[in-house]
């Protein structure tokens, strides 16, 4: 059995994916606001440290696999800060315990709006690593309901481009952690109810996030992907974003791969 910490287990994708583990006789060690192991803010840098440490205290000095899914999607600075910051550098605060580990390996969840209209200043300042700036980027964005919804977009964006920008390099593929991340579609989880409980709300949706196969898909969909990303039989998968979304890749991106 393998020791798991998994951001954002108190809901949805998180709480699922927890939910199988535990089921099957791993430890998992969740991380949330509220009503987890470790009840932690991703949205600071201090309770992102906070976090990782106590993660690491709790699970003894070494994690197997750390699969982070903690994430907002309203339009407000305080996605920009969650969905980046408090995947990279939570990430980057639990390396050490990593290390520990014979097989360790990294999951994240992105999104299919990677691939939507994006704020590029807003990504290229997630990727500089310069959160006051990225957050006064956001903040703009913010005041505008024109622009707000290029907050999410911009994050998952960013944070695939991270990915496969820091997988190879000496601190993950150097230290035999395969890094990457899933992008779902239009997942059926607390963050999309309210859009998905009214026909305008849904054909909004389905709009932006064309799903041919099997259209809106279960928490379970994404939790297997992410728990095969982490296991020991992936050896070879590095630095790639895998969209799990009922074809919309396909659809939106076409020939463009
Ligand atoms: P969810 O709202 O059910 O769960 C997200 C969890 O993250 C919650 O438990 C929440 O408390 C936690 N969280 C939020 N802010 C936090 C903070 N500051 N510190 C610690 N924890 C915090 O949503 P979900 O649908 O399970 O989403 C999980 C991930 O999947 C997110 O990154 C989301 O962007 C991504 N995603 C979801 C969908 C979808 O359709 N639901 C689609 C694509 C990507």
């Amino acid at each position: 059995s393998r020791t798991f910490v998994i951001t954002g287990a108190g809901s949805g994708i998180g709480k699922t994916t927890a939910q199988i583990l535990r089921d099957r006789g791993d430890t998992v060690i969740g991380v949330d606001l509220r009503g987890a192991d470790v009840v932690g803010d991703l949205s600071t840098a201090d309770g992102r440290v906070a976090a990782a440490a106590e993660a690491t205290r709790l699970a003894g000095g070494t994690v197997d696999a750390v699969i982070a899914c903690a994430g907002l999607a309203i339009p407000k600075r305080i996605t920009a800060a969650v969905n980046y910051f408090g995947m990279t550098e939570f990430l980057e605060a639990m390396q050490p315990a990593l290390t520990a580990s014979a097989a360790p390996r990294v999951a994240l969840i992105s999104s299919m709006a990677s691939l939507q209209p994006v704020a590029p200043p807003l990504v290229d300042a997630l990727l500089a690593g310069d959160e006051a700036a990225a957050l006064a980027i956001a903040a703009e964005l913010e005041a505008d309901p024109q622009t707000g919804n290029l907050i999410y977009s911009s994050s998952k964006q960013a944070i695939s481009r991270w990915v496969r920008r820091e997988a190879p390099g000496a601190r993950w593929a150097g230290a035999g952690i395969p890094l990457n991340a899933v992008g779902p579609g239009t997942v059926i989880t607390p963050m999309t109810q309210d859009l998905l409980a009214t026909p305008e709300g849904t054909a909004m949706v389905d709009a932006v996030v064309p799903m041919p196969l099997n259209s809106h898909q279960s928490p379970e969909s994404i939790a297997h992907l992410l728990i095969w990303l982490t296991s020991v039989e992936n050896s070879h998968c590095c630095g790639q974003t895998i969209y799990c979304d009922g074809g919309a890749d396909a659809v939106l991106r076409g020939d463009d791969i």
